[in-house]
């Protein structure tokens, strides 16, 4: 038997069909995935670009000062703690002493008022404490003072350290929003690099499909194409301003529309051969013209009327409820009276009657070359 281009492909089983579209809706996902990682990244090395900005718009001397200003302001915070950790130590001899020599005149009191003569070793120890309570008291005098210069100093170099903040904090503000405006141009160019890289990978994979869709490589384009479009959607949705996504939206979506319909009632005037036979085949089953669906009506039906809808319920003759194809054992040419459709014909090859616009002869299997919408 010759091949003929009209005679329909193997479908494939149920499970084959579910499987394959179940492992293109992964596919998309995974690149969807692949791709919103790779926008990440490419954004990301955004940052890269900070410390550059921030090199050129704070002065780098006003780091180091107060860097400095504040290693002073610690050195000097530490030298206070330690100066009153030695007024405690002092302090508590200080107590010591006071309260020694509080006992020494103490005593002399009560030996000059027993009228006794003062101990010559008394008077020097006394004489003696004196002096220590003197040197400490001076002692802790002195450190208070070093603490008040310490604060003072400290003081002084914390007003510095703020107003070489302030003016670095400025500095910093606006490195940051030059780095924010730099960052936002970068991202928006990533945008559209990646919106002109999506647009094409969906035309192609359009495109593929158009012109080989029994590629086993179609599937494949079209989970990458509905990636591309979700993707594209996503960052076209982060980009723009609300009210331009949606007119953008809005835009694409009657496109789509409008190729669709196109493409419909392109199908309608110049249906596939596929599209066609099956056409052809309901029309036979519902003993209809194939081309002005008007009631076939030979044998048996040659005195009722039915449409697609009503003929399953139309009474025919006993013992003469079938198909289309049953018909045709009344064996008899038959052309639409409405559009001149021939509908049955005689065989070339083995003289029966057979479907003159089905690929093959139900007796013989010769099989017809053509098969035309119109005409004989
Ligand atoms: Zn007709
Ligand atoms: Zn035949």
């Amino acid at each position: 038997m010759a091949n003929n281009t009209a005679m329909p492909k193997p479908r494939g089983t149920w499970g084959h069909r579910l499987g394959s579209h179940l492992l293109t809706v992964l596919l998309a996902m995974l690149v969807y995935w692949l791709l919103d990682m790779l926008t990440y990244d490419l954004n990301r090395v955004s940052w890269l670009m900070r410390e550059e900005i921030e090199k050129r718009h704070v002065r780098q001397e006003l780091v180091v000062q107060v860097a400095s200003l504040r290693r002073q302001i610690d050195e000097l915070a530490r030298r206070i703690a330690s100066e009153q950790e030695k007024i405690k130590v002092e302090e508590g001899g200080f107590l010591n002493i006071q309260r020694t020599m509080d006992q020494l005149i103490q005593l002399q009191r009560l030996q000059l008022e027993q009228k006794m003569a003062v101990n010559q070793g008394d008077q020097q120890n006394l004489n003696k404490i004196v002096e220590s309570f003197r040197a400490s008291h001076a002692t802790i005098q002195q450190l208070r003072q070093n603490i008040l210069d310490l604060q003072d100093k400290k003081t002084d170099v914390e007003g510095q350290l703020a107003k070489l903040e302030e003016e670095l904090n400025h500095q910093r503000d606006y490195a940051s929003h030059e780095f924010l405006k730099l960052q936002r141009h970068y991202q928006r160019a990533v945008a559209a690099l990646q919106v002109i890289g999506l647009l094409a990978l969906v035309g192609f994979g359009v495109r593929f499909r158009q012109r080989k869709p029994a590629s086993p490589y179609a599937p494949v384009l079209l989970g990458l194409s509905l990636a591309a479009t979700a993707k594209m959607v996503i960052i076209l949705r982060e980009h723009l301003p609300p009210q331009i996504f949606q007119y953008a939206m809005l835009a694409g979506l009657i496109v789509i529309v409008i190729r669709l319909l196109v493409y419909v009632v392109r199908s309608l005037q110049c249906p596939k051969k596929e599209l066609l036979l099956r056409q052809f085949r309901e029309a036979y089953e519902h003993f209809l013209c194939p081309v002005c669906e008007y009631p076939i009506r030979i044998g048996p039906r040659r005195f009722l009327y039915w449409t697609r809808y009503t003929v399953k319920k139309a009474p025919l003759a006993a013992g003469c409820v079938g198909r289309a194809d049953e018909t045709l054992s009344g064996e008899e040419i038959y052309t639409c009276p409405v559009c001149g459709t021939s509908i049955f014909e005689e065989c070339p090859s083995c003289h029966r009657i057979r479907h003159a616009k089905l690929p093959f002869c139900s007796h013989c299997g010769a099989e017809k070359s053509e098969i035309t919408t119109t005409g004989p």
